[in-house]
């Protein structure tokens, strides 16, 4: 039986996501940015929490644990503290552990920038990353602790995923990163046939996730540093990817 993924708001802009495993009955919330709607979105289904994994300390992502936690008895998955420390977390996982929802295997990914501790969390066999803060639809975190050859190398660990693995990302931001995206790369038909569908979607009040990583890696300018045409559309031809990322996220800043 396959797993069933679940998709839902919180807070103003975050997402909520469950994944469940039908076998086990298992379930776990990626991030917990508030526990109202992940336990209504529980209810609705009527499964039980088992798990919960945190991507990184931030309090949008991480205030809904302990209410989760004190309800379910569920276990608490995070990353190895750097900056801040989390509260409640019962295992701490870092690159390349595999961490069991029931039969699903969650692979942790280390990826730093946004945050230091910041981590993803890639379901192979469900072909589904969640990216939360680092990789966005058409757009990336902003770098708050790392620095950008650090967050560079992190959406680097991202891409190398293949095409067909369906992107989670943190919030939705698409609108806005299309917007930025189109004054890098105004010609880049995929980026053009994305801000379509993000326009039709958003105006149906649909969300804009899950997207395709190929389509991300068609259309994401963040992913794209190393492409020359990205280079040229911030006036960088020559410069080092990193850089030329670090030029991108410097104008998404100000934007
Ligand atoms: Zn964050």
């Amino acid at each position: 039986m396959a797993a069933e993924i679940r998709l839902f708001t919180c807070l103003n802009d975050n997402f909520g996501y469950l994944i469940h495993d039908p076998a086990t009955k298992a379930t776990a919330s990626i991030d917990a940015p508030e526990a109202a709607p992940i336990i209504k979105a529980l209810e609705r289904e009527g499964w039980t929490l088992t798990d919960i994994l945190i991507t990184h300390h931030h309090g949008d992502h991480v205030g809904g644990v302990a209410e989760l936690k004190q309800k379910y008895g569920c276990r608490v998955v995070g990353p190895h503290d750097k900056s801040t420390k989390i509260a409640d977390v019962d295992l701490r996982a870092g690159q390349g552990d595999v961490v069991k929802i029931g039969n699903l295997l969650a692979r942790v990914l280390e990826t730093p920038g946004h945050t230091l501790d910041h981590v993803s969390y890639v379901f192979d066999g469900e072909k589904a990353l969640f990216a939360a803060d680092t990789l966005f639809s058409i757009g990336c975190g902003r770098v708050f602790e790392g620095n950008y050859p650090m967050m560079w190398e992190s959406l680097l660990k991202l891409r190398a995923l293949p095409d067909d693995f369906k992107l989670y990302c943190g919030h939705e931001y698409t609108a806005a990163n299309v917007k930025f995206a189109l004054t890098v790369e105004p010609d880049n038909a995929a980026l053009k046939a994305r801000a379509e569908e993000v326009t039709r979607l958003r105006a149906a009040n649909k969300p804009t996730v899950p997207t395709l990583l190929g389509d991300e890696k068609k259309a994401n300018v963040f992913l794209r540093a190393d492409e020359p045409s990205v280079a040229a559309g911030v006036r960088m031809k020559g410069r080092s990817a990193a850089e030329v990322f670090g030029e991108l996220r410097e104008r998404k800043n100000k934007s």
